[in-house]
């Protein structure tokens, strides 16, 4: 098989280097493709594994991921469409519930497991059997520094490539952020750090919850919620397995392993102390994790700008959020989304001028609305209560309509320019 710059030899067409292969890298290199243009996706790892997670797309991602045909990939991934949302509060009664019925934002919330769902965007972006050129992935390949105007990256070992764009999708430690922005803007620790599991369900045989507080193989997010600390739990894999995300503040969590890092191994007796006092059958269910890992969650401010000469920045590149509105890679997605329509006119060998005015209409059509996301997740990681109060205050529903009522880039910006005002939410002083 030919890659797309064997193919490319010799003709003019368009060049484009993406920094990273994590979900922004992938979804961009898969909306990307055409068989006039040559894309590269440089990843400093050798992409042998992800995290074991769960991850869900919200229906703004998950209607993008539709439109391009991707579900022959998706299938294999056993996606589970996200049926409720149900809220306990510390002392275990359920407090709200909310049927997740997206039929009205065009998609649902789907849940996959996050190494699936790599593995999935990788043989899309690489596969023969899509319209357009396959990527090339080339592995092991560290960017050390961008020339944003010219278009040019050096990778280790000094090698240095040339290209017409130039994306940057190399996460939350960005090295291309600093060469877009014009000075370093780095990760800020938030104060909250997530333990992170992932049970296989015959762990959770015999576990005795009523099935109307519980039900494991039921598509079902659960939140059970305290003053500072909070759980997100739900299955995964077609119903194989059960993920639970713990957020607890760094100074409450009775982990020293994690100091000054940004991702350890946890420790379930540090975490059953964290949760004293939640639901016993929520413990029994921290108590059969095989392991636990333990993240210290950051976030960036929103960027005064994603774009120089002829890079971009997208994906946690451009606007790291916490997890709380479970929006990152679903923002990632509409970065790829917003690239595939603005770049579509770009004539073959296109100059500096004509690449950076459509990648300018992207940080047009996108920065406000994921800046304002990056907010909400803010927001929706404040107290889950009052002090001493059982009274849960979160409300998932809240930011549901501004985050999934999402048409792509072009409709987004075609409103914005109608004067026609979407729908956002005031935000309590973040
Ligand atoms: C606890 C938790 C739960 C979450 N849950 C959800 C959820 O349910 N739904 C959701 O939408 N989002 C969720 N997110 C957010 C989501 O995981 C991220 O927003 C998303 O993975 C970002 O993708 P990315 O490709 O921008 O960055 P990354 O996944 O970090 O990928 C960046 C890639 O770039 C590579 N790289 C870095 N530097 C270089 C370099 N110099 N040269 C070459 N390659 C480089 C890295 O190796 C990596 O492969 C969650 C996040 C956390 C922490």
């Amino acid at each position: 098989m030919p890659t797309a710059s064997e193919v490319h030899q010799g003709q003019d067409g368009v060049r484009i280097t993406i920094i990273g292969g994590g979900i922004a890298g992938l979804a961009t290199a898969i909306a990307l493709r055409s068989p006039t243009r040559t894309i590269t996706v440089l990843e400093r790892s050798e992409m042998l594994k992800e995290t074991g997670a769960l991850i869900s797309l919200q229906p703004n991602a998950s209607k993008i991921v539709s439109s391009w045909g991707l579900a022959p990939f998706l299938g294999l991934c056993e996606p589970l469409v996200d049926t409720a949302f149900r809220m306990f509060n510390q002392s275990g009664k359920l407090v709200r519930q909310v049927n997740l019925d997206f039929a009205r934002f065009g998609a649902d919330r789907v849940l996959y497991h996050r190494q699936d769902l790599h593995t999935a965007l990788k043989n899309a972006a690489t596969s023969t059997d899509l319209p357009g050129c396959p990527v090339e992935i080339r592995t092991a390949s560290r960017v050390t520094s961008c020339d944003p105007y010219k278009g040019t990256v050096t990778i280790n070992g000094g090698e240095t490539l040339d290209a017409d764009i130039v994306i940057g999708a190399d996460g939350i430690h960005s090295v291309v952020r600093q060469a877009v922005v014009g000075e370093p803007r780095e990760a800020i620790p938030t104060g909250i750090s997530a333990y992170r599991m992932l049970l296989p369900v015959e762990s959770l045989s015999g576990l005795k919850i009523p099935k109307d507080v519980l039900d494991i193989a039921k598509p079902v997010t659960t939140m059970v919620v305290g003053h500072d600390r909070r759980v997100i739990m739900g299955p995964g894999r077609g119903g194989k397995v059960f993920g639970i995300v713990a957020l607890v503040p760094d100074e409450n969590m009775h982990e020293t392993s994690a100091a000054g890092s940004w991702v350890a191994q946890g420790s379930i007796p540090a975490l059953l102390k964290a949760f004293a006092g939640f639901p016993a059958w929520m413990l029994e269910i921290f108590e059969r994790a095989p392991d636990v890992g333990l993240w210290q969650l950051r976030d960036i401010d929103p960027l005064p700008r994603w774009v120089r000469g002829r890079t971009i920045l997208i994906g946690d590149a451009a606007h790291a959020m916490l997890p709380t509105q479970g929006q990152g890679a679903s923002q990632s997605f509409e970065d790829a989304e917003a690239l595939q329509a603005f770049l579509a006119d770009l004539p073959d060998g296109p100059t500096g001028q004509q690449v950076n005015e459509a990648l300018l209409r992207v940080y047009e059509a996108r920065h406000e609305r994921a800046s304002l996301i990056q907010m909400y997740s803010r927001e929706q990681a404040r107290p889950g209560t009052d002090v001493g109060s059982n009274k849960v205050k979160l409300d998932p529903a809240q930011f549901m309509k501004y985050n999934c009522n999402y048409s792509g880039a072009k409709n987004w910006l075609a409103a914005k320019d109608m004067g026609i005002v979407v729908e956002k939410l005031s935000l309590s002083g973040v």
